[in-house]
């Protein structure tokens, strides 16, 4: 039955087996299934596309598919758009109405939203996505479109039943059978890549079923709520799909399932081929010993592995390591999948074949189906596990990423979703889950610490998933659940999750550990360190940042303490796990101590936001004390890297530097860090944290009074920078307020002006280098200040400005002036600088700004500036301003600096004073004097007596004991018995014990930094805790500090300071100002100024100006200061350094700093350099372009009195070209179609944008000349022209190609730079180039070049005439014989055989080159450019180029010149033309042609001959009639053909017989413009003056006359359609007639006038507008100079008729009489000409890019009707086409080069639509020009990377035209590449 049904017609039984579905009794549905169980047989009876037939035609029930799909959407109840997208789509974002940040439009709804002066962007779609648009739980719904805002469900109508009853019936069975298929045809991939290839043919078989289904999402609501039903019912599946059913009779059916059993088995996460390795990572996990897989270390801790159950109670050296199968609450996470539904097995299938693009967009399409959402995503998260397993074993995880990205944003960023799934679906556990199982395979051990005894584990960076960054969409699955506040409360609520997260992060703990290599260099740069730092930022920051967000407010506290307290947990663990005790082992930094930074990062919110106890909080001074280790050898390793002392690790070391302080990642690395120091620094004992500073700084050694010392741990050349380091942390670490108590707006706002002090900046770049976090860029958060707001209070907007040698600046914000009086920091520079020498640059630029405003004008030193007030939590912070230790390293440092030591430096000393400085403003609450008040008893030792600064600063030092070489120059001095001991003299003494012991028997008192850090150490240990700990404290490193091994002899000896910090303070001013007693309190003078003085006043000057107002600070702090000050300034006592002569005080800075300053100066300098050399090409090329006034001379014959002389650029000889060793200049050729793209109308073109509007090339100068030329050779003689090769005298035949001029596409233009060169010379130059290895970027093959003189692009030479002598006389100017003589004279020169120039007869060097260079300008443009005539090849096409080279260039230069000559002479493109040179070449070369004097046009001008010539000859089309000839190539013919060289005299009589002919032409295209009676009433008029005098030269006469011939042949009739009526219906006056005959003769006046220019010399001259005809044709001569001041001036004027006028023009009237009724229909084509053309621009480009992109990103392409991948638009003609693409790719040559070729010859300008860039192709090469569209910021977006909106720039735009226009591409813009035809 159902067999039978098959062969039927599908609509009519779909019709019938309805109708019977619709009764009651079943049996339709019964038929249906039979039907449907031949059609949709397992083992494929029936074709696929039929399946699919049958399946529409079902559904349809008996309607056509379309039809029902329209009905079914007529039900479509959806409210949200729900568009899905793929990778690449176009879609938008907006900040402003966004809820969820992963919010994203189409097009269409962002375009139908309103959205004006929101902040959004347009983004191309990485993963692909869905719009969002009619969600409001993503979006707020102001932002939704109009079709979305309204849709609401209640007016559609409900579904009628029957409409759907097949498809009820019919899907069931779909989608069992694609569930079949997908069974069926999968095999377990085992690494085979044969199975890979099986699943893609399996998906492809279903692609037709899939697509289908994806049709059916379309339909809208109704459709989707059907399919959701199918998909999720659990009866059905049971029914069809369950394992009952399968074990029955079918074979098919039972192995398919089995297939689905087979690969359900490794769905879990513990499956049974992975148990072994889980049972390792169980062991591993429990064990107290956690090693790499099976090493284990040391049997003896193994046996106590087993212990860990009773692990709670100790907390040293046990681990508690979540065991993964454990900790999950659930089981159910790490086990099979069993399935209910069929979605549940369809997505289980999607995720075995890794997500089929087809698959994915079906299952999202379903999504705007509530129940169909909830559903799946609760089977997402069912499956979650399993999807992140095959993602880590796929082999194209990239793809597969990206997929699932796509599929989980839509899911995960619904907040309602999120946390139902979380609830119900133990979300949050999966993810932490598998983000610790993922983790967990890749684990090594930590060799942090303590290599041995080290049982932390790390992952390790060098693996897959780590450098791949394989976890990346869990991760980010992860940090978008969390940025729901429910779902994160969930988080932070739940111990075990909040446990198990921190043991992830912990696997980060110290991960790509450095060791500092001491010996050799690395053998291999591992470049692991940025999958660590990516690792770091995006697995444990950002989920970091994500949840402190929520705890902002103070009912949140709990949350805060919970993760505190776990952090400190993990912590605590981890210090056990890599065993350490107090000191970190040496040469070792990792940079990443994520659980540090995760313990800051909550203290810093708790104490901002949530008024907790700061002490509440912190744990006991141990733990303190390690937490201040690792952060704080990072600090010192940073100053190591930049003291190149990890030169030997390579490159990379510098890159994890810079990288740590980089502004994506110093939020969450260097700012916590620097914070917990802080908090240290504020908990901590004071001394204890300053001498733990410069220990770890390796610069104790230093820290001594003797001028010589020993350092054990550190080179010498390293000790000043590494001191310089350590200073300068100590005052980062006292004056950064980021989190201790700055807010968010104060924070942006010195980030920004940090930012902008080291450079000025263009916004993206700024927006880039601000930190993220917690400062949002583009902030929603209420109450805080904008990005935008902030930044145009602190900086002043710079526009791009425009540099006229092509390269273009951006918009700029630079610092306002108050910012660099009040508010630049260098503090805050050097925390956020990579590189050392922005410092210097924000130094260099505060320093222009003071001179600039007169502030200070010699070297300022870093402003000191008050700093924010402190939280009062961290007041402790400043103890350490207040610190004995403290204090003597100042007081030391003063005193060697003051002594010149070495290693001594303005900056140490800068730093020192700005501590200094920070203590007076930072005093503690006692005052100055009750310091006084504590006895000698309480000091050990006779350094300081407390630890007030104000008080220490007066106290005079007066011996102090010293341990120096025994050749030190103070070892003689007597020790007094009053000592105080040096910083340092006994840090060796304690670090060995014999030392030790020799000095304790010397009576001295001992201070010693580390002695005295060990003894609080041990101090605060045993007071913490007790009897645990003393085993681990005690334990010295010995080992790790060996000795030096040959330590010379050091002896020990007093040494008479009697000095205070006051009295050194006061020597330093002398010494800096270079003057004695130069330091003098003012206050003694004016006793009345001391209270008002401001020292704040002096914030910016040098170190002189810092003491000064350091002593006034002190002095008004303290009474005593006061006193001492005056005191010290009475004494007259000059400092007497022990060695050194004291001469010369300026250059207190010694030899080594200045070596260094050298250094970085002369790096400066290079840098500098380069980029100066760059601009300074730029300006040298400059100089070369074609506007700029200094020109070089060129060799022209303007002074024709004598020789000209060139200089060869090569040899440098100068000399006269001859025919032996002619000279060259060096020219570019290039093809031009400039002047052929030239139109009509002024107004420029619009570039299309949407479909209607469209571009004609119609009316372009190039199709009107090719039309034309192919009218004439369809009706005129093309082999009538009698053309002699005057040689040989054969005789060539054309007749219409002498009519016209071509070139104006693909003509060749020729340019010069203006150098000359010996065509030898350059003969081995271009020998040389050849040889030369080195890449250029042009291609000497071709001939190209650049000039050995200026580097011009250049591809030939053109040789330079040589004078003769006796040639000059003959140029001469003036003539006086008549008209007729010299007619005469020029017909009897063009009959003369054999009188050639000697230099074409005899072959010359010259005549060789000349010929040499003919051919190089016909290759420069293509064949098809050159051959018109119908005999392709033949002289005929050479000859009609040749002079359309003379005729291209000279229009071209009259474009440049702006159209018209009103200039005259003074334009400064004359000076560089090479016409005249080019003429002669051109000449040279034409003489060899010879026109029969039978078909001499020059006959017909100037007499009457025998018309009966045309038409005798039948066959013979007739000769182009005169009066269809184009005056100016006749004009170029006649000049070019002459067969000597020219005088001026013939030239001039060749123009005055040419103007007649043109004249002629200008009244009769005027009296085809007349109406019928007009044309009668002027005719008539005319007749009547026909008698009086001159009537040859009246316009009245000639019209009539010309009106009454032409009416002879019917003429008028054939035009009378009136189609050509220029200037409408208005009446023609004689005044209008005057100006439309002036507009029609002026293109050639103002050629000819050039023509003369150039072969004559004479200079043009001046004049108005109005005036230019008169000038021009007096210029010429055409016209006796007493006439030319007219104001009635008259065009007929000019006129000089040889023979009687009337006749003339009767004989060329009857030309084309007699040949009209050839081509009546073309008659008035081809005698009304106009000859005028607007200059050539570029399309008009619309204001907003986005015009052009909504258009043109997704319009197809006419060639191969698809949407290019990458659009690209020619700017001159507006042709789309498809860069790179193969779809259009024609004979190699790919559609962009193709069109460049066809367009421009050779020349492209092309707009890149995805990338909003402009690319130049000329030639084989191109370059990126840049883009002519910027933002508001004034900065271009190539790519459209930041999506904002882009506006036209028209001086950009401008240039661009101007380039063009000029040909100039080649010159200015550098950076040219090959294009291999395949753009
Ligand atoms: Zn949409
Ligand atoms: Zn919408
Ligand atoms: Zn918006
Ligand atoms: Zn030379
Ligand atoms: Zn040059
Ligand atoms: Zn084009
Ligand atoms: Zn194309
Ligand atoms: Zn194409």
């Amino acid at each position: 039955m159902a067999a039978s049904l098959l062969g039927r017609d599908k609509r009519s039984t779909a019709a019938s087996l309805k109708a019977e579905c619709s009764r009651q009794d079943g049996r339709g549905v019964q038929l249906l299934g039979e039907l449907l169980d031949s059609v949709l047989s397992p083992e494929r009876a029936v074709a696929e596309a039929e399946v699919i037939e049958w399946c529409k035609s079902l559904m349809a029930g008996g309607e056509s598919f379309d039809d029902f799909c329209k009905m079914v959407r007529g039900y479509d109840n959806a409210t949200l758009c729900g568009l899905v997208w793929t990778a690449n789509f176009v879609a938008y974002r907006c900040r402003t109405c966004g809820i969820s940040p992963c919010m994203s439009l189409c097009a269409e709804c962002f375009n139908a939203g309103e959205h004006t002066g929101h902040d959004f962007n347009m983004f191309r779609s990485q993963a692909g996505g869905a719009c969002d648009c009619g969600d409001s739980s993503v979006m707020r719904e102001s932002g939704f479109c109009k079709r979305h805002r309204f849709a609401t469900s209640s007016n559609i109508p409900c579904v009628p039943n029957e409409l759907m009853m097949m498809s009820e019936h019919i899907l069931p069975r779909v989608i069992l059978h694609l569930i079949q298929h997908l069974r069926d045809g999968y095999n377990e991939p085992d690494s085979d890549p044969a199975t890979e290839r099986d699943l893609q043919k399996t998906l492809q078989q279903m692609e037709p079923l899939i697509s289908l289904l994806e049709d059916l999402t379309k339909m809208g609501g109704a459709m989707r709520s059907i399919l959701t039903r199918v998909l999720t019912n659990h009866q059905i599946y049971k029914d069809l799909c369950s394992g009952d059913l399968c074990t029955g009779e079918k074979a098919y059916t039972k192995k398919n399932y089995e297939k689905y059993l087979t690969a359900l088995k490794g769905s879990g996460l513990v499956s049974s081929e992975e148990r072994s390795v889980t049972s390792v990572l169980d062991q591993m996990a429990g064990a107290s010993n956690v090693t790499i897989l099976g090493a284990t270390a040391g049997t003896g801790q193994m046996d106590s592995s087993d212990e860990e159950e009773q692990d709670g109670s100790q907390g040293v050296g046990k681990r508690k390591r979540v065991k993964l199968s454990n900790s999950t609450k659930d089981s159910s996470i790490m086990d099979i999948l069993k399935h209910k539904c069929f979605l549940e097995e369809l997505l289980f299938w999607t995720v075995k074949y890794e997500f089929p693009q087809k698959m994915v967009t079906f299952l999202l399409n379903m999504l705007p189906d509530q129940s169909y959402k909830i559903a799946f995503t609760k089977t997402f998260v069912q499956h979650y596990a399993f999807i992140m397993k095959t993602l880590i074993k796929s082999h194209e995880s990239d793809t597969m990423s990206n997929r699932i990205v796509h599929i989980s944003v839509q899911l995960f960023s619904n907040e309602e979703l999120a946390r139902q799934v979380t609830e119900e679906c133990q979300l949050l556990e999966i993810m932490v889950t598998v983000l610790l199982y993922m983790m967990e395979s890749c684990l090594i051990k930590s060799e942090l610490q303590d290599e041995e005894n080290n049982f932390h584990v790390v992952v390790n960076c060098g693996e897959p998933l780590l450098k791949n960054n394989t976890y990346w969409p869990l991760v980010s699955d992860f940090i978008n659940i969390l940025s729901h506040q429910s779902v994160a409360k969930r988080f932070l609520e739940d111990q075990g999750l909040l446990q198990m997260w921190m043991n992830f992060v912990s696997f980060f703990q110290g991960m790509n550990l450095n060791k500092r290599e001491l010996n050799e260099h690395v053998e291999f740069e591992s470049q692991t360190y940025y999958a660590a730092f990516a690792a770091e930022l995006e697995a444990c920051a950002q989920p970091m940042w994500g949840l402190l967000t929520h705890c902002k407010i103070r009912e949140t506290q709990e949350y805060t303490r919970t993760v505190v307290r776990y952090c400190l947990d993990a912590l605590q663990d981890w210090f056990d796990a890599i065993n350490f005790v107090d000191e970190p082992a040496p040469n070792q930094v990792t940079f990443h101590l994520p659980l540090h930074r995760y313990y800051a990062m909550f203290l810093s919110k708790a104490i901002r936001c949530q008024q907790l106890d700061l002490d509440s909080l912190l744990p006991d001074q141990e733990m303190l004390m390690k937490m201040m280790v690792h952060p704080l050898q990072i600090q010192a390793s940073l100053s190591e890297i930049h003291s190149n002392m990890w030169v030997r690790n390579g490159l990379q070391i510098k890159g994890q530097a810079m990288t740590y302080v980089q502004s994506h990642f110093c939020n969450s690395m260097i700012d916590p860090d620097i914070f917990l120091l802080q908090i240290c620094a504020s908990r901590l004992d004071p001394d204890y944290f300053v001498s733990s500073v410069f220990e770890r700084f390796k610069v104790v050694d230093l820290l001594t009074m003797a001028s010589q010392h020993q350092n054990a741990a550190l080179d010498t050349e390293h000790e000043r920078s590494m001191l310089e380091g350590a200073l300068t942390f100590l005052v980062i670490l006292l004056s950064l307020r980021i989190h201790l108590g700055m807010t968010d707006d104060e924070i942006l706002r010195a980030e920004m002006v940090a930012q902008l002090c080291m450079s000025d900046r263009t916004h993206s770049t700024l927006l880039d280098l601000i930190p993220e976090n917690p400062n949002p860029k583009s902030g929603i958060i209420p109450g805080s200040y904008y990005f935008e707001t902030m930044l145009s209070a602190v900086a002043d907007f710079k526009a791009p400005v425009f540099e006229p040698g092509g390269s273009m600046q951006q918009g700029m914000y630079t610092p306002k002036a108050d910012v660099w009086n009040q508010e630049f920091d260098p503090i805050m520079v050097i925390l956020r600088t990579v590189y050392r020498r922005d410092v210097q640059s924000a130094m260099d630029r505060y320093m222009g700004f003071l001179k600039q405003t007169g502030k200070f004008t010699s070297t300022p030193w870093p402003p000191y500036r008050e700093r924010a007030p402190l939280n009062p939590s961290y007041k402790g912070l400043m103890r350490i301003l207040h610190c004995k230790t403290l204090h003597i390293v100042l007081f030391t440092l003063l005193y060697k600096i003051s002594m010149d030591h070495q290693n001594m430096s303005e900056h140490v000393l800068c730093m020192v004073l700005y501590l200094i400085e920070l203590g007076l403003d930072n005093l503690p609450e006692e005052t100055a004097e009750e310091e006084e008040m504590f006895g000698e008893e309480r000091c050990s030792d006779s350094w300081f007596h407390g630890t007030n600064i104000a008080t220490n600063l007066h106290h005079i030092i007066n011996y102090v004991r010293v341990r120096l070489p025994e050749t030190a120059p103070e070892v003689t001095r007597e020790p007094p018995a009053s000592t105080s001991s040096d910083t340092s003299s006994f840090i060796q003494g304690s670090r060995r014990a014999t030392a030790l012991t020799r000095e304790n028997s010397n009576t001295a008192q001992v201070f010693s930094l580390v002695a005295e850090r060990r003894k609080k150490f041990q101090e605060i240990i045993n007071r913490n805790s007790g009897s645990a700990i003393q085993t681990a404290a005690v334990r010295p490193k010995t080992s790790k500090w060996t000795a030096p091994n040959s330590t010379p002899q050091l002896t020990t000896t007093i040494l008479e300071i009697r000095e205070s910090m006051l009295s050194l303070l006061i020597k330093l001013h002398h010494k800096l100002s270079g003057k004695q007693n130069s330091y003098y309190p003012f206050w003694l003078e004016d006793s009345e100024s001391t209270s008002t003085l401001d020292p704040m006043q002096q914030i910016h000057g040098d170190g002189i100006i810092a003491i000064e107002r350091i002593l006034l600070k002190t002095a008004a702090r303290s009474r005593q200061n006061k006193c001492s000050i005056e005191e010290i300034c009475r004494k007259v006592a000059p400092p007497v350094p022990p060695k050194k002569s004291n001469s010369a005080d300026k250059k207190a800075l010694d030899k080594e700093e200045r070596r260094q300053k050298a250094r970085e100066r002369q790096q400066k300098l290079l840098a500098e350099f380069a980029s100066r050399q760059k601009s300074f090409m730029e300006t040298a090329m400059d100089l070369e372009s074609p506007d700029s006034d200094v020109a070089m001379d060129v060799g022209s014959t303007e002074q024709p009195d004598s020789e000209t002389v060139y200089d060869c650029v090569i040899c440098g000889q100068s000399g006269p070209s001859t025919e032996e060793r002619p000279t060259g200049l060096v020219v570019l050729l290039q093809a031009s179609s400039v002047l052929g793209h030239r139109r009509r109308s002024t107004e420029p073109k619009k570039l299309p944008t949407s479909d209607e509007e469209q571009i004609y090339p119609e009316d372009t100068c190039g199709t009107a000349h090719d039309v034309r030329i192919t009218d004439l050779q369809q009706y005129f003689k093309d082999a009538g022209f009698g053309l002699k090769w005057a040689l040989m005298k054969i005789k060539f035949q054309s007749s219409c190609l002498q009519s016209v001029s071509i070139g104006w596409e693909g003509g060749v233009y020729v340019q010069t730079c203006g150098h000359t060169l010996h065509i030898d010379c350059h003969k081995s130059y271009m020998e040389s180039l050849r040889n030369d290895q080195v890449l250029q970027s042009f291609s000497v093959d071709k001939g190209e070049f650049t000039c050995p003189l200026c580097r011009q692009f250049a591809n030939s030479v053109l040789p330079c005439h040589p004078e003769k002598s006796e040639e000059k006389s003959i140029w001469s100017p003036y003539n006086s014989k008549s008209l007729l003589t010299l007619i005469k004279e020029v017909e009897e020169q063009q009959e003369q055989l054999g009188m050639f120039p000697v230099s074409i007869c005899s072959i010359t060097n010259l005549s060789k080159e000349m010929e040499s260079v003919m051919k190089d300008i016909r290759s420069a443009t293509q064949k098809k450019y050159i051959d018109y005539g119908k005999t392709p090849g033949s002289p005929d096409n050479d000859f009609l180029f040749m002079y359309s080279v003379a005729r291209l260039n000279l229009e071209l230069e009259l474009v440049h010149r702006g159209g018209n000559l009103c200039l005259g002479g003074a334009s400064a493109t004359t000076k560089r033309s090479c016409l005249n040179q080019l003429l002669h070449v051109l000449a040279m070369h034409m003489r060899l042609f010879r026109i029969d004097s039978a078909y001499n046009p020059w006959t017909r001008l100037t007499r009457l001959t025998q018309v009966m010539d045309y038409g005798i000859c039948d066959d013979e089309k007739p000769e182009v009639p005169l009066l269809y000839r184009d005056v100016s190539s006749l004009l170029l013919i006649l000049v070019l053909t002459m067969p000597q060289e020219l005088h001026k005299e013939h030239f001039t009589c060749i123009v005055k017989v040419l103007y007649n002919l043109l004249y002629t032409q200008a009244v009769s295209t005027l009296s085809f413009q007349f109406s019928e009676e007009e044309r009668a009433a002027w005719k008539n008029s005319g007749k009547l003056k026909q008698t009086m005098c001159n009537s040859d030269k009246s316009w009245e006469v000639l019209l009539s006359h010309i009106i009454c011939e032409l009416s002879k042949g019917r003429l008028y009739n054939a035009s009378n359609t009136g189609q050509v009526s220029m200037l409408g219906t208005n009446v023609w006056s004689p005044q209008s007639i005057e100006y439309s005959i002036q507009q029609f003769c002026l293109p050639f006046l103002r050629t000819t006038s050039l023509l003369q220019h150039h072969l004559f010399g004479n200079d043009l001259p001046s004049c108005q507008r109005t005036e230019e005809f008169g000038m021009l044709a007096s210029y010429l001569g055409l016209l006796l100079p007493c006439l030319q001041s007219n104001d009635e001036f008259c065009s007929s004027a000019c006129l000089d008729w040889p023979i009687a006028a009337l006749d003339l023009i009767s004989q060329w009237c009857l030309e084309v009489t007699t040949s009209a009724e050839s081509h009546s229909e073309q008659v008035t084509n081809l005698l009304v000409q106009d000859p005028q053309w607007s200059l050539p621009c570029l399309l008009q480009l619309p204001e907003n890019y986005n015009t052009i992109f909504q258009y043109y990103h997704r319009k197809a392409c006419v060639h191969c009707s698809k949407v290019p991948k990458d659009p690209a638009l020619c700017l001159v003609c507006g042709t789309f086409v498809c860069l790179k693409g193969q779809c259009c790719k024609q004979q190699s040559y790919c559609e962009c080069v193709l069109h460049s070729q066809n367009c421009g010859a050779g020349t492209g300008i092309f707009l890149l639509i995805n990338a909003s860039v402009i690319i130049i192709i000329r030639g084989h090469r191109f370059c990126l020009w840049g883009s002519v569209y910027l933002d508001t910021h004034g900065e271009e977006d190539r790519d459209l990377r930041r999506g904002k909106p882009l506006y036209l720039c028209s001086e950009r735009y401008k240039v661009l035209e101007q380039q063009w226009v000029t040909h100039t591409f080649d010159h200015i813009n550098k950076r040219w590449g090959p294009h291999y035809n395949g753009l």
